[in-house]
């Protein structure tokens, strides 16, 4: 059986990843799964243990790096993230296509490991409706709302990095140009 694809799907705090690949996700042609991160972070209400993220403290997510257990991992604004492998190999050796929604740094990490891994970056419309966005969400300080902004300034900088550059100013239109995307790199 032909080994899944590993698609890195990243893109400034705020631009609306999951909302994006909520209206791909499910999509039967794409065969997809999700790559389920382990992080620092405290949960966001409605956010639930073992399906948006496996939370764990410094102390957990430090042992994990140590015994080589994460594909890949960074530090974004004081927290840490990480792709477990184990899941990541098991599910691409069933034929999955395997997404991974991960910052810039982990990306760098992930194209080093993997080159043909194939990459998207999702970009606001204007920074002005990226901060409307991150304030809309509600759930952070204005300290932390300050640093994911700044970080998003950093990081759109560094798109060219990516394959594959998509704008998402509707999300459905957004979604659409990526399932195109995927099936191109799946008929490879
Ligand atoms: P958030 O706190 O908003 O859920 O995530 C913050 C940032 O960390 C986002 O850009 C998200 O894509 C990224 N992220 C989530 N999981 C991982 C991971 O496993 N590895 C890396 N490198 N970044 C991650």
């Amino acid at each position: 059986m032909k080994k899944g694809l590993l698609i890195v799907f990243s893109g400034p705090s705020g631009v609306g990843k999951g909302t994006v690949r909520q209206c791909f996700m499910d999509d039967p042609r794409l065969n997809l799964a999700y790559s389920i991160s382990m992080t620092t972070r405290k949960p966001r209400e409605g956010e639930v243990e073992g399906k948006d993220y496996f939370f764990v403290t410094r102390e957990e997510f430090e042992a994990a790096v140590e015994r080589g257990e994460l594909l890949e991992h960074a530090e974004f604004v004081g927290n840490y993230y990480g792709t477990p492998l184990p899941y990541v190999e098991k599910l691409r050796n069933e034929g999955k296509n395997v997404i991974l929604e991960i910052e810039v740094e982990g990306m760098k990490q992930v194209v080093e490991k993997c080159s043909d891994a194939v990459t998207i970056f999702i970009i606001p419309p204007s920074m002005e409706e990226l901060e409307r966005r991150i304030r809309g969400r509600k759930s952070e300080a204005e300290d932390v709302i300050q640093k994911r902004l700044e970080k998003a300034g950093r990081e759109l900088k560094l798109q060219d990095n990516y394959k594959y550059v998509v704008c998402n100013d509707i999300p459905e239109v957004a979604a659409n140009k990526i399932v195109e995307i995927i099936l191109d790199e799946m008929s490879k």
